[in-house]
């Protein structure tokens, strides 16, 4: 069974990802025409594989092995692929919320936006030719985290870009950048990946079938999460336990579930990457929940958690559904934007359809 899923869903593109075929292909084909643009914006949940699509692409447009500029699959094996993979190449630039750390924390703020300062760096990068490879390639992860005024900045860079320079934006939530700044990139959606395909993915990397695809119906179509739970138990512990307290949280009365709301708004500021990990699996289980009611249990993200939803969902609307989904959607989107958390976790509890009455 594995092994047919395996071969339906090996990368016959020539680069090494799992799934996103069709925005393989995309960026091949600019490559191998010669109509790569200025700026892409590769918008997908955490996890589903955009830094390593950045990367390859990178690695693509820098490849140094005479095939694989001429195909536009990067070879993995020249000097340029090697040292894009390993960080380390002069002329591919990583701005992130990881690379602000260390001078945020020199400076004592807090490091949950990209700022001004970060932007103003990576335009006088923009400003450089080239050392090494035909382009210049900056990419900007966590790019949903960009201040308003450093959403600004780099609009500047945008709308005069450098020759010989690639920006690639890469973000959770494309609607949380500026619209001007989303019209002037060429737009890459990943979407959640295909549970035999994330299965595939890590039996190819030697997990053992059945613990792959037990992690798999965990990873939410994340194969980049999946791989990571695969070398740490842990985090697949942790999924576990939060889609958990998330069926309990959507199972919950009016009351039980102002009082999560109240307790999770209160320690945003200080588990920040915990709520919104609980948050991504309430996403998901009312998502199933959504998808259950609607009789399509082919894309449930979260299988253990079947038998129970389903019961839940049965006594709610698709209508109500749809709304409590888009109600964990718009909190993600406010936390992100700064709202005050525990107004956010409220306005999204309210937005809930309620139990139907317990029978006497
Ligand atoms: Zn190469």
């Amino acid at each position: 069974m594995v092994a047919t899923q395996r071969s339906a869903a090996a990368p016959t593109h020539g680069w090494p990802i799992w799934g996103h075929d069709a925005a393989v292909d995309g960026l091949r084909r600019e490559i191998v025409d010669g109509r790569v643009r200025h700026a892409y914006l590769i918008a997908g949940p955490d996890g589903v594989g955009k830094t390593t699509l950045a990367t390859l692409f990178a690695q693509a447009l820098c490849c140094q092995d005479p095939d694989g500029a001429a195909s536009g699959v990067p070879c993995g094996r020249c000097l340029a692929c090697r040292k894009i993979a390993r960080g380390v190449h002069p002329d591919v630039q990583t701005f992130g919320l990881a690379s602000q750390a260390t001078r945020a924390e020199k400076l004592g703020t807090k490091n949950t936006s990209l700022t001004i300062e970060t932007i103003r760096e990576l335009c006088a990068t923009t400003a450089l030719r080239p050392m090494e490879a035909r382009w210049r390639v900056v990419l900007v992860e966590d790019a949903e985290t960009l201040q308003g005024v450093a959403q600004e900045a780099l609009l500047k860079t945008l709308e005069e870009p450098p020759a010989a320079v690639v920006l690639i934006l890469l973000s959770d939530d494309a609607e949380l950048l500026l619209p001007t700044i989303r019209s002037r990139c060429q737009l890459v959606e990943l979407r959640p990946v295909g549970r035999g395909t994330v299965t595939a993915s890590l039996v190819a990397a030697g997990v053992e079938p059945a613990r792959a695809d037990e992690i798999a119906a965990l990873a939410g179509g994340a194969p980049g999460w999946a791989r990571r739970a695969a070398a740490d138990p842990k985090l697949s512990q942790a999924r576990r336990d939060a889609c958990e307290r998330a069926v309990a949280w959507v199972a919950g009365s009016v009351y039980d579930r102002m009082v999560a709301a109240v307790r999770l708004g209160d320690t945003f500021s200080k588990r920040r990457a915990e709520v919104f990990a609980d948050l991504d699996a309430l996403l998901g289980v009312w998502r199933d929940a959504l998808l259950l009611r609607a009789d399509l249990p082919h894309y449930l993200t979260y299988r253990g958690f079947a038998e129970r939803l389903s019961e839940l969902a049965r006594g709610w609307e698709l209508d109500d559904l749809h709304r409590a989904v888009c109600a964990v959607r718009t909190c993600i989107a406010d936390l992100e934007a700064n709202v005050r958390p525990r107004l956010a976790l409220e306005a999204m509890v309210l937005q809930w359809p309620t139990l139907l009455p317990e029978r006497p």
